[in-house]
């Protein structure tokens, strides 16, 4: 079977073909950088990670290019959310930008997410947007409003809704957004802003003194690095609507040309609210856990097996337990990776134990078979299940396996496991000598000890070891299923 991706665009599962042979071009939406990212941006990015990942596996060569929106996102309250936390914080606007577009980078590469190649900014594009506004403006998609705003017309565009499925008009009066007196439309929406006096992020334009809207960056820039016609377009399935259908309707119209050819979303990751309804992880709605919260309770092999063990496409609840039970299963595929490359220490040279070389092809086809229907990592990730359980049959059986075929499994889990969906780390004694490792073991240890003072009812030396580590900056939690730590 050849790689078939599910398109958003036509709802079904097509078989992919690049536009040039051998070379995908593909852009990702990136995230706006005013706070920490959280597990639910890390289900996105990590899910088009193993996407760039697999793709390079399998020889394409990938120019992945994700941006930074820097300015023009604004809150449902109309303001930019950059410069509401620049005012909170009491910073430029552009501080608030470095300083969590590194945070983004730093919880990114913890997580073993490999960087785009190109990563703009909105901000470094702003000769670019302006070039596309004025394009739509001359080819009639666009026009000025008295107020000096910019407006993209969004009945100048017949398919406008073709990728969420939506008609223009077709919104009930009352849901719609606020009808501003300058639009010809209410679904119309900015291209550019006029820049009220107290609005800091501001440049010169055509239109006088303004900003541009959202979505034309991603128009702007993905035409800048990857052309008016490129191969994949990805983001999470939030922005589907109104941002995903605007960049479409501004590329299409500006360039007369089709944009991407593949439509992938990935599915919300939620939290349960109040009430146990599943909610989407938000920064706006405050139900978030930042990725480097996360990444003081687990491995990032552990948070990616987690969100691995979903399709991409598919809603996931976040949840202690689920992370449990990503944490086994990782330790286990790992325990046969350790034990494969303890053999192969002291293996003999020779081809003893040869026959299992063919339950390696085995999980080979079967796991590109798996990755090849839309990216399936759950499938993929169930044929490594698989394999470690033969491994550990062939190790634990006493029979003698040769250092070949020890390398064929070291390898094996290597390209699939490691290079591919980034949970089989290359270097074990990095892992075990490390020091997240260790400080690991010890904390449990303590947490160990702690609890079997209480059950001799010693609580003077239970709360000593508590307090002691909570001077430390370490915080223990007593939960029904067990205590667990975090740094505070
Ligand atoms: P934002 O920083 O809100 O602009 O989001 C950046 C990207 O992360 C977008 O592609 C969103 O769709 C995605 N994203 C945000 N929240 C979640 C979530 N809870 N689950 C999955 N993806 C998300
Ligand atoms: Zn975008």
């Amino acid at each position: 079977m050849a790689l078939h991706i599910y398109n958003v665009l036509h709802r079904e599962k097509e078989l992919f073909q690049p536009l040039e042979e051998g070379r995908v071009n593909m852009y990702v939406c990136g995230p706006t950088v005013y706070d920490h990212a959280h597990v639910g941006h890390a289900k996105t990015y990590l899910s088009f990670d193993v996407v760039v990942r697999y793709l390079r596996f399998r020889g394409y060569d990938v120019l992945y290019v994700q941006n930074l929106t820097d300015v023009g996102h604004l809150l449902d309250s109309g303001e930019d959310r950059i410069l509401k936390k620049a005012r909170q914080a009491q910073a430029r606007p552009m501080q608030i930008v470095e300083t969590y577009a590194r945070s983004y980078f730093e919880d990114m590469d913890a997580l073993g997410v490999v960087r785009p190649d190109i990563s703009p900014r909105a901000s470094g594009h702003i000769p670019e947007q302006i070039a596309m506004i004025e394009t739509l403006l001359e080819k009639g998609h666009a026009y000025v409003s008295d107020d000096g705003n910019v407006y993209f017309d969004v009945y100048s565009y017949p398919e406008y809704g073709k990728l969420s499925n939506r008609r223009v008009g077709e919104q009930e009066a009352g849901t719609r957004e606020d009808v501003r007196e300058d639009k010809r439309h209410p679904e119309d929406f900015a291209l550019w802003k006029k820049a009220e006096p107290e609005h800091i992020l501001r440049w010169d334009s055509p239109w006088g003194v303004g900003y541009p809207g959202w979505h034309i960056e991603c128009s702007a820039m993905a035409r800048k690095y990857l052309g008016d016609t490129f191969d994949i377009h990805g983001g999470g399935v939030d922005n589907i609507f109104p941002h995903n259908e605007c960049e479409i309707a501004q590329s299409e119209s500006a360039n007369d040309a089709d944009f991407a050819r593949y439509w992938m979303l990935v599915g919300s990751l939620t939290v349960p609210d109040e009430f146990g309804i599943p909610v989407k992880m938000s920064k706006s709605l405050g139900n978030f856990y930042t990725i480097k919260d996360a990444l003081k309770l687990h491995r990032a092999e552990v948070l990616r097996t987690f969100i691995l063990t979903s399709h991409y496409r598919n809603p996931v609840v976040f949840s202690e337990e689920a992370l449990e039970s990503a944490s086994k299963g990782w330790e286990r595929i790992y325990g046969a990776v350790r034990l494969t490359r303890e053999k192969l220490r002291s293996a003999e040279e020779g081809d003893a134990g040869n026959a299992f070389l063919a339950t390696l092809d085995k999980t080979r086809d079967q796991f590109i078979e798996a990755m090849d229907d839309d990216f399936n990592a759950p499938g993929a990730l169930a044929t490594l299940y698989d394999l470690t359980r033969e491994v550990n049959t062939l190790l634990n059986s006493g029979q003698a396996v040769g250092k070949a075929v020890l390398e064929a499994i070291d390898t094996t889990y290597r390209e699939l496991g490691g290079q591919v969906l980034g949970i089989v780390p290359e270097d074990t004694a990095a892992v075990m000598g490390g020091d997240a490792e260790r400080q690991d073991g010890l904390v449990r240890m303590l947490i160990d000890l702690r609890a079997d003072a209480r059950a001799a009812k010693d609580f003077a030396t239970a709360d000593r070891i508590r307090d002691q580590l909570a001077e430390l900056g370490i915080v223990l939690e007593d939960r029904p299923d067990g205590t667990i730590w975090r740094v505070d």
